[in-house]
This record gives structure tokens, C-alpha cells and sequence, in this order.
């Protein structure tokens, strides 16, 4: 396929129909203010790719703060500005975010292996960039728009699927980068080419660097994508788990794991929060060389502490396997998060696990018919026996042998009170 020189055509035929009116106004004040401004970025690249983007980037030639409020003045809304970034945001009356960047930032460290050529402060933008394919830029202003500005030829590397750094020091200048390498590899089904590849493999020691916050960010986006499994073993590959303490050798369990775990997610689709499942494929390698105390490094939050806690438990507990009515798992998993129920069953692949997904299912609503006031109410005396009744109503409300009050009361008399 020849090369594409200008895109106005795939743009109007991809982009929301909002979109393409937004580009035609941001191409009006660019012509008016007399900047040359750019869209790029994932924008650009999806275009090709025939994919669903419609995250306007903007980079202008000039002061994109300048810019930003060109394009308040002409159209509304209002414009946050980053002043140290020299970006900012303008947010279009419609609630809208649309980020512009300067591209002339004198302060803006050069990267270290800038050749030295003459590069326009748009090429100097897009060297800063990741990958080949994520550095082309399209013209805005109206005698030029749509044309494409590929200056390090990332259409030649969407053709042959392939993921390329744009300078050998690019993973050590920012290590988060192999991560993302990663989620384009999987997501589109591409490869780094072998430069990129032996790259990454000697950078990766610097992954111990980044903070706990950053690695999670991108384990969160990681994990997000399509193949959380073929994600776990691609990282094994790139040495990237071995960095914190993963053995080598739990790469096939992990992987199996977390298989198991896509397939319990799809088949069952248990309620439990989509945002948390990052964390169940993060913590499988770990799990699986035993080094779940590693884990601890990267627990941020109360919640992700609580599920290494209950992983910790749920290892030592043996009978759940033969458990066959919803309300008698809550003896066991009453206390237990959702997630780190899921993360022991899917592991253990149990013939029971279309019961504990109804279990969990029905404790998310599960009705309190009665409490401890109650109790007293009905004439029992207070004590620690209470906690033992008020549970072994539980069960049978999520058994379903108990579906209102007046049921919960009989059940009580008939079984506690005689
Ligand atoms: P997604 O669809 O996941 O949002 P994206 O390519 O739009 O993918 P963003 O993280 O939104 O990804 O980044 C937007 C653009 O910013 C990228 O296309 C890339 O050019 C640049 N970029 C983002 N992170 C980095 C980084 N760590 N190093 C260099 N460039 C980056």
C-alpha cells in the first residue's frame, strides 16, 4: 500500500461526527491566530489502525497556553493552564478536555541522544515521543489540513505490526515505556522489533526505580487490555516480574492462572468491581512463587492490603471444595473480599464455582431481617450466642429459605427460642 499523505478523508469518515466539528473550529482560530497547530498522538495513530479514538491532542507551535486561549476567546468555555508543563487545557463548552501543548519549550531538556540534525519544534515533539507509531502528527491549518507529518516513517511500522523505539536510550530515559510497549503489543497484536526488544531486556533493571505509584498506573491500563494472560507471560519474558523477586520458573503456572482467571471472569461474570482485577493478574506471579509478601510493596490502598491478607488465609482453608449451597460458603468467606475469593477459586479451577458466584452475587443485597435489638425485642437474652444466630440466619436467607421478616421471626422462635 503506498503511502498516505493526507488523512482528511479517513477523518471524516472515523472521527464523531463532534469531533470532526471541533477539529474544523481548532483549524479556524489556527488560521486566525496565525499558529501552526497539529493533532497528535493515539489520535493519529488509531486513524490508521481504523480504530475508536476521539482524544483530541494538540500541539502548537508556539505558546499552547497563547493558544488555548484563542480558542476560549473564539468558542467559550474555559482553559486551565499547567504553567510548567507550558500545556494546558481547554475545556470546550461542552465539558469537553482538550489538552494543547507547546512545542517550542526552550527549558525542555534535550533528549540525550538528539541527533544533530535541524529539527522544526514539531519534529523535536514528536522525538520526545514513545514508539514509532505513536510520533505522527497531522496538520490543522486549513490551506494543509489533514496532512501528515511522519518523520520517523511510524506508518511503515503500523503496516508490518511492528513496536519501535525512536532512540536507543528511550527505556532508559523512562523505563515506564517498556510497559507500554507492551500494552500496544498486545492490544494490536504487534511485536517490537529486535533492537526494541534487546532494549527493553537491558533496560528492565531500571523498573526498580520508578515509584510503587507509577508501576501501578500502568499495571491498572496493563491489565485493562485484552490478554491478561499473554500480557503476564510477555513480561516473564522481558525479565520484568524477576526484577521484583518473581522466580523465573512460575512463568506456565502463572500463566495458567491467570487464564483460569479470564475464564472464570468471562463465564461468570461475578459482580465484584471491574477496577480491582488489575491487581488479581498483578499479584498471580507472586502468588505463584510464593512471594506474596512482595506484593506488600505495591499495596497502596487499605483494600489491596486486605486482599493479601484474606489470599494469605484463603491458602490455609481446606472443605470450601465441597461446599454445595450458596449460604454455607458464608460460614467460610463471610469476611473475605470478593476479589480474593475469586483469585483462590479460579486458582483451584472448583467444581463448585457456579455456587460461589451465586453466593456472591446474592450477598451483595443480601436483606437484614433482623439484629441483635431484635433479638431482645422478641424476648432473648443478650450474649455472644447472638453472633452465632444472627449468622445462621444469614445462611438461610441466602439459601433462600428465609425471604421476609415475618419468616426471619418464625425461623427464630422455631429454632432458637423452644
Ligand atoms: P491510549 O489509547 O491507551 O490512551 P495513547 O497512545 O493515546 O493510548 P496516552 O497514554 O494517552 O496513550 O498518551 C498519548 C500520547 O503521549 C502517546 O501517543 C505518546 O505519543 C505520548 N506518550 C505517553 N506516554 C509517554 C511516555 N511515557 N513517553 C513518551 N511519550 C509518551
Amino acid at each position: 500500500r503506498p503511502d498516505i499523505k493526507n488523512l482528511k478523508e479517513e477523518m471524516e469518515k472515523q472521527l464523531p461526527e463532534s469531533t470532526n466539528s471541533l477539529l474544523t473550529d481548532i483549524s479556524r482560530t489556527a488560521e486566525r491566530a496565525d499558529m501552526r497547530v497539529y493533532l497528535i498522538g493515539g489520535i493519529v495513530r488509531d486513524l490508521f489502525l481504523e480504530r475508536p479514538n476521539d482524544d483530541i491532542d494538540i500541539v502548537v507551535e508556539g505558546n499552547g497556553i497563547d493558544f488555548a486561549e484563542h480558542l476560549r476567546t473564539d468558542y467559550g468555555g474555559s482553559v486551565k493552564m499547567h504553567e510548567t508543563f507550558g500545556t494546558a487545557s481547554w475545556i470546550h463548552p461542552s465539558g469537553l478536555y482538550i489538552d494543547v501543548t507547546s512545542a517550542r519549550l526552550e527549558y525542555y531538556e534535550r533528549p540525550a541522544s538528539l541527533p544533530d540534525v535541524e529539527l522544526s519544534t514539531l519534529s523535536e515533539d514528536l522525538y520526545r515521543r514513545d514508539f514509532t507509531i505513536n510520533s505522527m502528527a497531522l496538520c490543522l491549518n486549513p490551506e494543509v489540513f489533514g496532512d501528515l507529518v511522519d518523520p520517523f516513517n511510524g506508518q511503515a511500522d503500523l503496516r508490518s505490526k511492528t513496536i519501535k523505539v525512536l532512540h536507543n536510550l528511550s527505556f532508559i530515559d523512562d523505563p515506564t515505556r517498556i510497559l507500554r510497549a507492551v500494552r500496544f503489543e498486545t492490544r494490536f497484536d504487534f511485536l517490537m522489533d529486535k533492537q526494541t526488544e534487546s532494549l527493553a531486556l537491558n533496560s528492565m533493571a531500571r523498573m526498580r526505580d520508578l515509584s510503587a505509584h507509577r508501576i501501578v498506573e500502568e499495571m491498572k491500563r496493563l491489565f485493562k487490555d485484552e490478554d491478561p494472560p499473554g500480557t503476564i507471560k510477555r513480561l516473564f519474558k522481558l525479565t520484568f516480574w524477576q526484577q521484583f523477586g518473581v522466580d523465573d520458573g512460575s512463568a506456565e503456572q502463572s500463566y495458567i492462572h491467570a487464564g483460569q482467571l479470564k475464564m472464570f471472569y468471562e463465564i461468570h461474570k461475578p459482580p465484584a468491581g471491574q477496577k480491582a482485577r488489575w491487581f488479581n493478574y498483578f499479584a498471580i506471579p507472586f502468588f505463584t512463587s510464593k512471594k506474596m509478601y512482595l506484593m506488600s510493596q505495591f499495596s497502596l490502598t487499605k483494600r489491596n492490603n486486605k486482599f493479601l491478607q484474606d489470599i494469605r488465609n484463603l491458602s490455609d482453608m481446606e472443605g470450601v471444595e465441597r461446599i454445595r449451597e450458596p449460604g454455607e460458603f458464608h460460614r467460610f468467606l463471610k469476611h473475605y473480599e470478593d476479589e480474593a475469593i475469586i483469585f483462590m477459586i479460579a486458582k483451584e479451577n472448583m467444581e463448585n464455582e457456579d455456587i460461589i458466584t451465586s453466593y456472591l452475587k446474592r450477598r451483595i443485597d443480601m436483606p437484614i431481617f433482623l439484629t441483635g435489638e431484635d433479638l431482645i425485642r422478641e424476648g432473648m437474652k443478650p450474649g455472644p450466642h447472638f453472633r452465632g444466630i444472627l449468622l445462621d440466619l444469614e445462611v438461610a436467607v441466602l439459601n433462600g429459605e428465609i425471604n421476609s421478616r415475618d419468616e426471619a421471626v418464625e425461623w427464630l422462635h422455631e429454632n432458637h427460642m423452644k
